[in-house]
This record gives C-alpha cells, structure tokens and sequence, in this order.
C-alpha cells in the first residue's frame, strides 16, 4: 500500500481508522502551504484509545517475549518497505533536507531491530532447597507517549519499541506540528500489531495534558521542551504515573588548542547544525581554546558559506527551514535581541521576507557569557562561539547552566579530553565524536534536561515495575 500524501490522515484507535468531526491542518514549512487535514481527538476518543490498550494489555503482556520481540522487529521491516515514501513525508511535513530524512528513517529502523533482541531476565538473588528470592520485570499497563517535532519519527521509535517488547500497550500522540508520518505508520501497523497495541491519535497540546491526567494511562513517556515536561510532570502525580522525561539541551562542545582547526570546521559545523539545530543535543555553545579561536572561527563561516540552505525537497538542498512558524518567531527574536545588544554576527543574522520559516545559518564572534544566544536553547541554526584560555574556567562555564544534556570534548589528547569530558554534568559525553547514538547505550539527560534514559536495558527497565519473588518450597514454621 503506497503512502498517499495527501489522502485525510486517520488516527488508530483499537486496530481500525479513526476520523473525527474536528480537524486541523498539517504545514509544509518550505512552502506555508496546508498539506493535509488531521484529526483533532476529542476526549471521549482518547478515552476510546486508552480503554483499546487497556483492553489489549493482558494478552499482550502474556505472550512470550520472543513473540514480542518478533512484533517490533517486524515494525523495523514495515518500516523499511516504505522507507522512500516515509522519507518524502517526513521532508514535507517536517522540512529535513533528503540526506536527514533518510538517516531518520534509517535509524528508526535500526532501532527496532536493536531492541528486538532486548529482554530483562529474571534475576536470581538467593536459591537452596527450601528459598529462593527472584528479582523480575513486569509490565506496567498502558503507557502514553508524547513526542516533539524535530525527529517525530525516530522519537516515536525510541518509546514504541522498548514499550511494546516490554509487554505494555500504547497510546501515541505526535506534535500537532508534525502529525502525518506517525499517523501513517499507525496506519501500516493496523494489519500487523494485535488491536489496541498501539494506538495513535493526534490533536494539540490539550491532547497531550489530558494524557498526563489520565486516570487508566500508567505511565508517560515524554520528549519536548523542559516547559512542558515541567507540565507533564505535575500532572502525571495525579495517579502517581511512571514518567521518563526526555528535554531540551544547551549542550557545550569544548575544543582544545591541539586539534587542527582547519581539518575541523566541517565536522563542527554539522555537530551545531544538523536538522537545522532543531536536536537536542545539537553542539550549542562552542568553547573554542585561544590559541585556535580565529582560524577555527573563520574556517566554520567559510565551509558555512557552501552548505545549501532551502526547501529541503529540492536537490542539494543540506539545511531546510524552522519546522513551524512558532518556532521561527522565537528564533526571530533571538536574533534581534542579539542585534539590539551589538553582538557580532560573522554570519547571518538577519532573516529576509519570503515565503517558508527560513532562518540563515547565524554564527556569533565571542558574545558575552551571559547573553541570550548563550543562556538560552536557540533551537534554530545561531551558534555561539566562545573563546577560553583556561580548562578549570571552561568547565565552570561549560556547567554554568540548568540543562544538563550532552556535551562533547575534542583534542588529539583524547585521555586529557576524556578527563575534561567527564567533569561535564550531562548525560552523554562525547569525545572526539559526536550524535553518535545505540539502541543499547543510554540516552538522558542530568539536570533540568530530564528524568530516566531511553534506549539500554536501563531504558527498557523504565517500562517496568520491579516485583520481587520470594518462594519458600513448604510453609514456614510458625512460632507461637
Ligand atoms: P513541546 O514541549 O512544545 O511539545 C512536545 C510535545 O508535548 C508535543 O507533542 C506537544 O503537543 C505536547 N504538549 C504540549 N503541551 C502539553 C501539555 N501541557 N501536556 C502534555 N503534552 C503537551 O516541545 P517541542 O517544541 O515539540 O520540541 C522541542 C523541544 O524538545 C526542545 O526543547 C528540544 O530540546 C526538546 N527535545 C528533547 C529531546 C531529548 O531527547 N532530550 C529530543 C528532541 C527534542
């Protein structure tokens, strides 16, 4: 069955399509043009969704994990008959030039086949004749799942895999933003998962708070802005839910005076501006040691120069726009408190009229510490640059911050790196590399940049309770 852009996306709810009296429109931000309508879920459809899962848990949960296991990789293979078509929606709804579209894609697929060989044996931690004491996993319900619009694809992966293998059933919500590659993979899925495993209903952020207060939902799976998951969080004590929050990052890449700048300044531009720094864990405050600063400075802005910026549809396009019109306004305003307070724009800077959320790539000289390009997460293609002399000063301020996402470190010294990377206060730490990610190594944030981990059985244990198991072989004596 081809994807067919622009067919009325329905949402899935216990196996079947689902439409609703009330919709809303999906944007191309290349072109502001309206794409499709989209279902805005009422509540009693959530309600629908939540009682489908709640309904399909128990057989669900029953079956071996290896049937599971044979369920989310077959995902990963859906996912890969319709990866060319997958990618082109997911260029349009969301921006993403070819080459990131495909690589999401790619690793969403990956993805599933990685998890698919993870399970949570049951631990034994006393046997003999009379006692054993076991340690085991067990699902937790129905879990829901809310994901942000810069990766909607491979986020929505990240929960669906490990949940579903985990034994819990689940209700997804894209962003209102970037609705229609997950709608449509709840649409390939129909066929292929029991009804009610995984349902997907799409709406605005209203959707997404009366899943956090849902009474029947056991946990939430988040990933957005810190704001939000602020939100997610004091709703979700309600029935005291399970959350994992996945937030937003100011993530500091520190460079040392022995690395060649010029051989750099490619891959450091792709580690600040990939996805048009719509990432997470995008390189956002460039610590770049003196003695190097300005060759690396101005080797950045002339690669820069080369990299295509525009609607990413269109061949040799690398960079495409702001996804929404909400975000490019912020980003807007970024730029113009930066110009108001005299910063330094060695590129870009100034957003031209016209059609699409374009924003030029933005690259700053040395702003001051505690300027707003520096304190705050653009989310958008400005990049601070920073000079530093000392290693002791560059870790404070590399730490001076709330967030608390990944941070990456690179020298030809990559013990000395090492040794600097892990005085960072981040969830990952990346040396000498950087978006390097593992369905099998954890990925979550320290500080105000969340709570729990994805991916890893670590990740995999946070779609679980812990029971314990103790089994005495004949009734104890009792002593009056
Ligand atoms: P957002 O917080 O605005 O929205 C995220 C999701 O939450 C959307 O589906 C939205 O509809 C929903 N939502 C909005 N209000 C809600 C509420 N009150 N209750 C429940 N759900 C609600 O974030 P965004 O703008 O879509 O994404 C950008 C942010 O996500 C950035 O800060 C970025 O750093 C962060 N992010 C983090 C990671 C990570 O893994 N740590 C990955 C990608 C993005």
């Amino acid at each position: 069955m081809p994807v067919d852009f622009y067919s009325d996306y329905t949402m899935t709810i216990g196996g079947k399509a689902e439409s609703s009296s009330s919709t809303f429109e999906a944007y191309n931000p290349a072109t502001e043009a309206a794409i499709a309508r989209v279902p805005d879920a009422s509540r009693e459809q959530l309600d629908a969704a939540v009682a489908a899962a709640k309904a399909a848990f128990p057989a669900w949960s029953a079956r071996p994990v290896e049937e599971r296991q044979a369920l989310v990789a077959k995902i990963g293979e859906v996912l890969q008959a319709h990866a060319g078509e997958l990618s082109r929606l997911l260029t349009l709804e969301q921006g993403k030039a070819k080459a990131g579209a495909d690589w999401e894609i790619g690793g969403s697929i990956a993805w599933c086949g990685g998890i698919a060989t993870q399970s949570l044996p049951t631990q034994i931690i006393e046997q003999d004749e009379q006692r054993t004491v076991e340690m085991r996993h067990v699902p937790l319900g129905v879990v829901g799942a809310i994901t942000p619009w810069n990766f909607p694809i491979l986020l929505a992966i990240w929960k669906v895999a490990p949940a579903l293998v985990a034994g819990n059933t689940m209700v997804l919500k894209p962003s209102p933003y970037t609705p229609l590659c997950t709608l449509k993979i709840g649409e390939l899925l129909r066929d292929v998962l029991p009804a009610g495993v995984l349902n997907v209903v799409s709406g605005g952020d209203n959707l997404g708070a009366w899943m956090t207060g849902h009474k029947d939902i056991a946990k939430i799976s988040f990933t957005g802005s810190t704001a939000t998951g602020r939100k997610v969080m004091e709703s979700a004590a309600s029935n005291l839910k399970r959350i994992t929050l996945e937030l937003g990052g100011n993530d500091p890449a520190i460079v040392l005076p022995d690395v060649d700048p010029k051989q750099m300044a490619k891959e450091l531009f792709w580690a600040a501006f990939q996805n048009s720094a719509q990432f997470c864990c995008a390189a956002k405050r460039l610590y770049i040691h003196d003695d190097i600063y300005d060759v690396l400075r101005d080797e950045m802005v002339e690669y820069a120069k080369t990299v295509k910026v525009g609607d990413g549809s269109q061949q040799g396009v690398q960079l495409g726009p702001i996804q929404n019109k909400m975000q490019f306004e912020k980003v807007k305003d970024l730029l113009a408190d930066a110009k108001t307070n005299g910063l330094n724009a060695v590129l870009g800077g100034e957003v031209s009229d016209g059609t699409g959320y374009f924003v030029p790539v933005t690259i700053y000289d040395n702003p001051p510490e505690d300027s707003r390009v520096v304190k705050e997460e653009a989310f958008g293609p400005v990049l601070p640059l920073l000079r530093f002399t000392n290693i002791d000063d560059v870790v404070a301020r590399a730490n001076d911050t709330d967030m608390g996402l990944a941070a990456s470190v690179w020298s030809a010294d990559a013990d000395l790196a090492k040794s600097i990377g892990e005085r960072i206060e981040a969830g990952v730490i990346w040396i000498n590399e950087i978006h390097t990610f593992s369905p099998h190594a954890a990925f979550g944030g320290h500080k105000q940049s969340g709570i729990g981990v994805e991916n890893s059985l670590d990740g995999l244990a946070e779609y679980t309770n812990t029971q314990t198991v103790v089994t005495r072989r004949s009734p104890a004596v009792t002593i009056a």
